[in-house]
């Protein structure tokens, strides 16, 4: 009880029934068996489900991130040290997870494309943004490529803004028939010209890593680098190989 009362005063101080609510599910899960890579967050477990993100399972007790949030958040704090300084970066449907993690850069040009939020740069979808072709560096499509769009048409659009040594990000599992649109949009992908890695997290890590950040196996995120001859690199290497 003395607990319950130390939670009420410091909610009445802090911003009432939501930080009450946020100290009480933290308390309640708190632990140091699982690690949110997103906030820091330790606890005994991941949360089964919560009415606020209906159908995402495994959510943090603070920043309610879900097993894809982390998947990406991982695959970025590994992509990023690879940019360059000033590399331009364009975030496709930006989660609240993506955004924390470009905030914390000043060097790069981070833009945000989407149709349905509303403080997004640039209104619209892959397929009706008029950006000069090869112009980004990474281009990060968090929530997937939705299957109402256009599919070929929203590739080619990724492959004609992806510069040569650019890579795209894209979660391939937003639903329960993960694995099928993860081979079609692969296939998709191949089609226009990236060469894909699948950067698969939850297969790779140990189940322990996996449990630890409560990854789960039909997460699966692909890495598309476009498969362009590079000019000047290629060039040089040939002229060593003819001296070799
Ligand atoms: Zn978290």
């Amino acid at each position: 009880m003395a607990l319950v009362e130390a939670l009420r005063s410091v909610a009445r101080e802090f911003g009432g029934q939501q930080a009450l609510k946020q100290l009480a599910r933290e308390v309640r899960w708190a632990g140091n068996t699982v690690r949110c890579p997103c906030c820091g967050w330790r606890g005994r477990a991941f949360r089964p489900g919560c009415q606020d993100r209906p159908s995402v399972p495994l959510l943090c007790a603070r920043c309610m991130s879900g097993p894809n949030d982390r998947a990406i958040w991982l695959a970025l704090r590994s992509l990023t040290p690879s940019l360059p300084a000033a590399a331009r970066i364009l975030d496709v449907e930006p989660t609240p997870y993506t955004r924390r993690w470009f905030d914390r850069f000043n060097q790069f040009d981070y833009r945000t494309l989407g149709s349905d939020a509303a403080d997004v740069d640039i209104e619209g979808d892959l397929t009706s943004v008029t950006l000069t072709k090869g112009i980004c560096h990474l281009i990060v499509c968090a929530r997937g490529i939705d299957r109402g769009q256009n599919l070929m048409a929203t590739v080619l659009s990724l492959y004609r803004l992806t510069g040569d040594d650019g890579l795209v990000l894209v979660c391939a599992a937003d639903d329960s028939t993960g694995g099928e649109s993860a081979t079609y949009l692969r296939h998709a992908l191949e089609e226009v010209g990236f060469v894909v890695s699948v950067n698969d997290l939850a297969h790779r890590a140990t189940p322990g890593v996996a449990r630890r950040y409560g990854l789960i196996m039909n997460t699966l995120l692909l890495v598309g680098a476009p498969n362009r001859p590079k000019s000047a690199t290629r060039a040089a290497s040939n002229h060593g190989h003819s001296h070799s």
